[in-house]
């Protein structure tokens, strides 16, 4: 199939978070499974330094923003044989130094940025000769694409115009925008009222999820809460009535990129059959952070965004609670500035208990991954979550709360005993979690039983291979319509 898809972030161009992830592997998994695949995505700030091989296209992409007239330049890089990237070249909206926002505070023109991004998007999915089959678009930043690509289809003589499939990877942000935004998208005001309308105001993702021909989100079990009112975060009712296009597949990890024997960021390898190296890992971050390098100090970590919807006050609640034990704790985050206060008082009151890095470093992601025993993921929602998928391949043993794709991708021994890779709870609550986080003491002083935890968790295999099917036939039926 000849594919295009288009993200706001694609790894490893940009990123903030697992979006850029998934969308740069599926991207990748496509490819090598012999489909022809273009991605779309801005040209931002650093890029051209960082990726020397790009070109500048003989092509101007010209686009009416409501009254007025907007031009980018089209820059291309080659990734392998039937992989290439398309970037947008528009240095107002994105030689920036953030994606979407600077200092905590989102960019006021975002609305502007993106929906001229999409019409970019619809305007490659229509003139590029390799004339794309289908086009894959994630999130608000993209969710006017299946509009603008309906309009054309339907009035502007786009007879052979693609199928669209939205990817929700959270619904929680929905790119909501005042009404004389939607002026900018130049489409005629049915789309506003029959799709993008949000109480007067535009919603990017609504007019996605409206209008897309097929729509998938990142796991099975998110994409059934996300029909209930719960996790619907005001679109369930949109969502039930299209949950007949609707389909919920699980994201795939890129073990190129995450795997324990082939990885630069590591102080040493290691394997399911040679573990040896993962003590060495572990003495390297406690060493890293600042903490005793004591291997009996059973070691607990987290890498994320700081946002409520990570449950980080459940987990600094929890924690409080088990520093009377010999516990270590890492932490890497960047987000809301109330948390880093609070992550940064956690340190400085345990000192030889915590450590925390306040900001953005994959290399210490990794050592994270591969250092703990134990990694902490009490999410209040997560659509997929990919750290507990890295947390498994590292056999670092994940500590989840029961929803999304943290459900679906980790077993607890009360589910299936032989096969547990994890632990599990629900109430969302600093005690529940801390009752987790006291089972996962119990498993660290039974060497035997946190051994076949390890090895479950390293042979578990969530590639893009196993998932990879499962797009191919959303693409189709959406082809069949
Ligand atoms: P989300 O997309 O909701 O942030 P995911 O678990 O799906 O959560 O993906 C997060 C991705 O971002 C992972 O690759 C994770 O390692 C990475 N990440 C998050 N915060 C940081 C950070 N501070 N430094 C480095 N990588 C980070």
């Amino acid at each position: 199939m000849r594919i295009l898809l288009a993200s706001s972030e694609v790894h490893p161009f940009s990123k903030t978070g697992g979006l850029a992830d998934m969308t740069g592997a599926l991207a990748k998994a496509l490819a090598h499974a012999g489909h022809r695949v273009g991605i779309v995505t801005p040209l931002y700030r650093g890029i051209q330094e960082r990726f020397r091989e790009i070109r500048r296209e003989d092509w101007q992409l010209g686009q009416p923003m409501g009254g007025k007239f907007a031009q980018a330049e089209l820059w291309t890089l080659s990734l392998a044989n039937r992989l290439k990237v398309y970037f947008i070249s528009k240095p107002e909206y994105f030689d920036r130094a953030g994606l979407y926002n600077e200092n905590d505070a989102d960019y006021s023109d975002n609305g502007e940025r993106f929906i001229f991004f999409s019409k970019c998007v619809a305007h490659l999915a229509r003139y590029l000769p390799w004339k794309p089959e289908i086009i894959q678009v994630n999130d608000w930043q993209t969710g006017m694409v299946p509009a603008l690509v309906h309009h054309q289809s339907r009035k502007e003589g786009w007879g052979d115009a693609p199928p669209v499939c939205l990817t929700i990877h959270n619904l929680a942000y929905q790119g909501l925008f005042p009404r004389n935004t939607y002026d900018l998208t130049n489409l005629p005001l049915d789309y506003f009222h029959t799709g993008a309308d949000q109480t007067g105001r535009v919603n990017c993702l609504k007019a996605g999820i409206a209008f897309a021909d097929v729509l998938t989100t990142v796991s099975p079990r998110y994409a059934r809460e996300i029909t209930t009112e719960q996790f619907g975060c005001g679109l369930d009712a949109l969502l039930r009535k299209r949950s007949a296009r609707l389909f919920g597949i699980l994201n795939g990890v890129d073990y190129a990129e995450w795997n324990t024997t082939h990885n630069l960021h590591l102080a040493a390898p290691y394997s399911i059959h040679r573990m040896r190296g993962k003590a060495v890992n572990k003495a390297a971050l406690q060493r890293e952070l600042g903490l005793p390098v004591v291997p009996e100090a059973p070691l607990f970590g987290t890498i994320t965004r700081l946002t409520e919807q990570k449950g980080i006050d459940i987990q600094l609640g929890a924690l409080e609670e088990m520093f009377s034990t010999k516990m270590q704790f890492v932490l890497l985050g960047s987000g809301a500035p109330e948390y880093e206060r609070a992550c940064h008082r956690l340190a400085a009151r345990f000192p030889r208990r915590v450590g925390v890095r306040l900001g953005y470093d994959t290399g210490l992601a990794h050592r994270i991954e591969a250092g703990c025993d134990f990694y902490l993921m009490p999410s209040k929602y997560e659509p997929c979550g990919l750290n507990q998928m890295y947390s498994l391949r590292y056999g670092t043993i994940p500590i989840v709360r029961k929803t999304g794709g943290l459900d679906d991708t980790v077993v607890d021994a009360g589910e299936d005993p032989p096969r547990a890779t994890g632990i599990k709870f629900t109430a969302y609550s600093s005690a529940a979690l801390a009752k987790a986080i006291r089972k996962a003491m119990v498993l660290f002083h039974r060497p035997d039983v946190l051994t076949t935890y390890r090895r479950n968790a390293m042979a578990a295999d969530f590639s893009w291979e196993r998932t990879l099917g499962e797009y191919e036939r959303v693409y189709q039926s959406a082809k069949l319509g």
